[in-house]
């Protein structure tokens, strides 16, 4: 009998309902000798209880059946109301099958017999273990609604995202099939169907960003490194934003090379993340690029002036799915960022923001040259 003394284990915060000094002290005895440290308090009425249980917490509660003017069941309404979660062990004389019905109902975990104190170590370490898988199901279960709410909030948002290019395409061929049937000539269609293979273009870019996110997600970032120049990407990246129009002007600082040994795939993933960005939210004001050379380090900076960050919002903005700006004012799957952070995080860089509300963003990375 008796577990062996493990001087390791927190103290035991033992909350007692015990009228009888003797009875105390012996339980405190039997809880030493079984391997506990442990801090006790005693308490003898309903107001006491209620006291005890606002000044501190607590790993479980032992408790006489009956005291006088106070007893077990009084007790384990008052945690019930208060919304208190322990273990509640009674140690008394011998009680009725009747009441023992009573008292599991009414919460009790176990019943010790003062005259058998031994079986005490037994029962406090299985109650314990019990709250210990209790709490665990119950942070899985938590974890669990939040990745399905998350899951559930991306869904409708790749849904809306996916939605935008498929209705021009639909609208597009629709007024093709139309005119087709009046019998216009096919080179008149070319507009539209410019307009199409710019759908299409949109379509797969946003399906081949959900499964790179999805791989990223379940596998981490398998870098491919090979020596390449970061000036070079960051001027490649602005030549095509140019091309497509982009509504900002751009200011850009690369002139030199800045050369590391990275995965160039990943750091234009970077630049054309954050660029995109400063010009989604940038409000059409220019936009500031510049790359620098630290050495060991390279830096990458962009910087806009458009709506800028909330305090609160600047650190989870970088977690997947995450978004401050409105769904409706600006379209976007909140996984840029997370990308970016995940891209620099695997080179061995940071990735960091420097924001105010209105006055604009600037993101800076940091990678090391490898
Ligand atoms: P998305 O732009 O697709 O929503 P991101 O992960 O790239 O996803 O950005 C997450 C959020 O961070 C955005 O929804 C927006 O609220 C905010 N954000 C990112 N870049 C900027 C910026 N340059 N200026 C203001 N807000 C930004």
């Amino acid at each position: 009998m008796g577990d062996p003394v493990q001087s390791d284990r927190p103290a035991l915060r033992v909350l007692v309902l015990e009228d009888d000094e003797d009875d105390f002290e012996l339980l405190r005895r039997e809880i030493t000798r079984i391997g506990w440290s442990q801090t006790s308090t005693r308490v003898q009425s309903r107001d006491e209880l209620i006291a005890a249980l606002q000044a501190r917490t607590y790993d479980l509660v032992i408790s006489d059946w009956s005291m006088p003017g106070f007893d077990a069941l009084g007790a384990l309404s008052v945690l019930r109301e208060r919304n208190v979660d322990l273990p509640f062990i009674i140690v008394s004389g011998t009680i009725g099958e009747e009441a023992a019905v009573r008292a599991l109902k009414a919460g009790a975990s176990d019943f010790v017999a003062k005259g058998n104190l031994q079986r005490l170590s037994a029962a406090i370490l299985r109650e314990l273990r019990e709250v210990k898988t209790r709490n665990e199901r119950r942070d899985a279960v938590e974890a669990l609604r939040l990745a399905v709410k998350v899951r559930d909030e991306f869904l409708t948002l790749a849904g809306h995202e996916l939605r935008t290019p498929l209705t021009t395409l639909r609208l597009q061929v629709q007024a093709i099939r139309r005119a087709l049937g009046r019998g216009e000539p096919v080179d008149a269609m070319k507009e539209r169907l410019l307009l199409i293979e710019r759908g299409t273009h949109r379509l797969h870019e946003l399906v081949d960003r959900l499964l790179d996110i999805t791989q990223v997600a379940q596998q981490g970032i398998a870098l491919e490194r090979k020596p390449c120049d970061l000036s070079h990407i960051v001027k490649d990246v602005v030549a095509r934003f140019v091309e497509a129009g982009a509504a900002a002007q751009f200011e850009v600082k690369a002139e030199r090379p800045v050369t590391g040994n990275w995965d160039d795939v990943r750091l234009e993933s970077v630049v054309t993340n954050l660029v995109s960005n400063a010009l989604k939210y940038g409000q059409g004001r220019p936009v500031r690029i510049a790359v620098d050379d630290l050495g060991k380090e390279a830096l990458l900076v962009v910087e806009d002036q458009g709506i800028g960050i909330a305090r609160g919002d600047q650190e989870r903005i970088f977690e997947r799915f995450n978004r401050a700006a409105s769904g409706r004012s600006y379209a976007g799957f909140g996984i840029g960022l997370w990308l970016v952070r995940q891209i620099a995080e695997a080179h061995g860089g940071t990735v960091t923001l420097k924001s105010e509300p209105a006055a604009g963003s600037t993101f800076t990375v940091q990678i090391p040259k490898g």
